[in-house]
């Protein structure tokens, strides 16, 4: 069971994730699906893995993971069930191999190949976004920028350049860009969107509060604070409820 790779995460529009994993010496491609909750786990795992190796430390247990990343340790033991790879790098009593385990997921979230990411509206939102640069990883960056309006195209803004809409098809193309982050207003995000699928995208990261319809080729990832916002209040809520009890 140790000789199966996991070599990427890709998605389904149900919410469940798949590692698209090979047999290693077989012809076999296998899809395991990964719960959504495991997925969205593995970059706080890699994040605290690297600190951990830039520092020198070549083992961590579970329950020092599970106090980093504030994640209970059975979870963390049931997330890494799923990977083959990564089971037998628990040596009992003394953890994980730190640099092992941070290698793995580094392929499985794909971060050891720069990716190349677009965004769609450099607004308010954008423009933060754009900012960021996402400065947590290494191997993510918003290569272009497009717009429609005059004043921003043609600029370049926080080092990225921004395009005009007439040229999107030729740079996600030419930048093999996979990847698009939509801040345009909600009435014109389908009509991106379409023009983005055309242009061989295969994932988009919506902001807008739109819900947009792709072929089931393309994952659709929708960020709304609002509603993550509402999830914290109401967990505020049932918590204060279970200490007065
Ligand atoms: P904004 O008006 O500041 O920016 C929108 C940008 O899109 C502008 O630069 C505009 O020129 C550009 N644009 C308009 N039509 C376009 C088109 N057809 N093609 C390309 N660019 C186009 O708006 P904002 O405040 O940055 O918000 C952007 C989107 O994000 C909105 O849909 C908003 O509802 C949403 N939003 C989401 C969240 C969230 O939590 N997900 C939070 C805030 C805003």
């Amino acid at each position: 069971m140790g000789s199966r790779k996991v070599s990427q995460i890709g998605g389904d529009q149900s919410g469940s994730l798949c590692a698209h994993r090979t047999e290693e010496g077989g012809t076999t491609l296998k899809d395991q699906v990964i719960p959504k909750a495991t997925a969205k786990r593995l970059p706080l795992y890699y994040r605290y893995l690297r600190i951990l190796n830039n520092s020198g430390k070549q083992k961590v247990s579970s329950t020092e993971l599970s106090e980093a990343v504030q994640v209970d340790s059975a979870p963390i033991r049931r997330d890494f069930s799923y990977f083959d790879e990564a089971a037998p790098l628990e040596l009992s009593g003394y953890g994980y191999d730190v640099e092992a385990l941070m290698n793995f997921f580094a392929k499985t979230l794909n971060d050891d190949h720069m990716s190349n990411v677009a965004l769609v509206g450099v607004g308010n939102l954008g423009s933060a976004l754009l900012k960021d640069k996402f400065h947590q990883s290494n191997s993510i960056r918003i290569s272009a920028a497009f717009d429609v309006n005059e004043d921003i195209v043609g600029r370049i803004v926080d080092g990225i350049p921004v395009y005009p809409l007439s040229d999107m098809a030729e740079q996600i193309k030419l930048q093999q860009i996979d990847i698009a982050i939509l801040t345009v207003p909600a009435e014109s995000s389908q009509p991106i969107a379409d023009d983005l699928v055309k242009s061989g995208i295969k994932g988009i990261l919506n902001f807008t509060p739109a819900r947009l319809h792709a072929p089931k080729s393309v994952l659709v990832q929708n960020v709304d604070l609002t509603n993550e916002l509402q999830t914290l209040i109401y967990f505020l809520h049932a918590n204060s409820q279970d200490e007065n009890k």
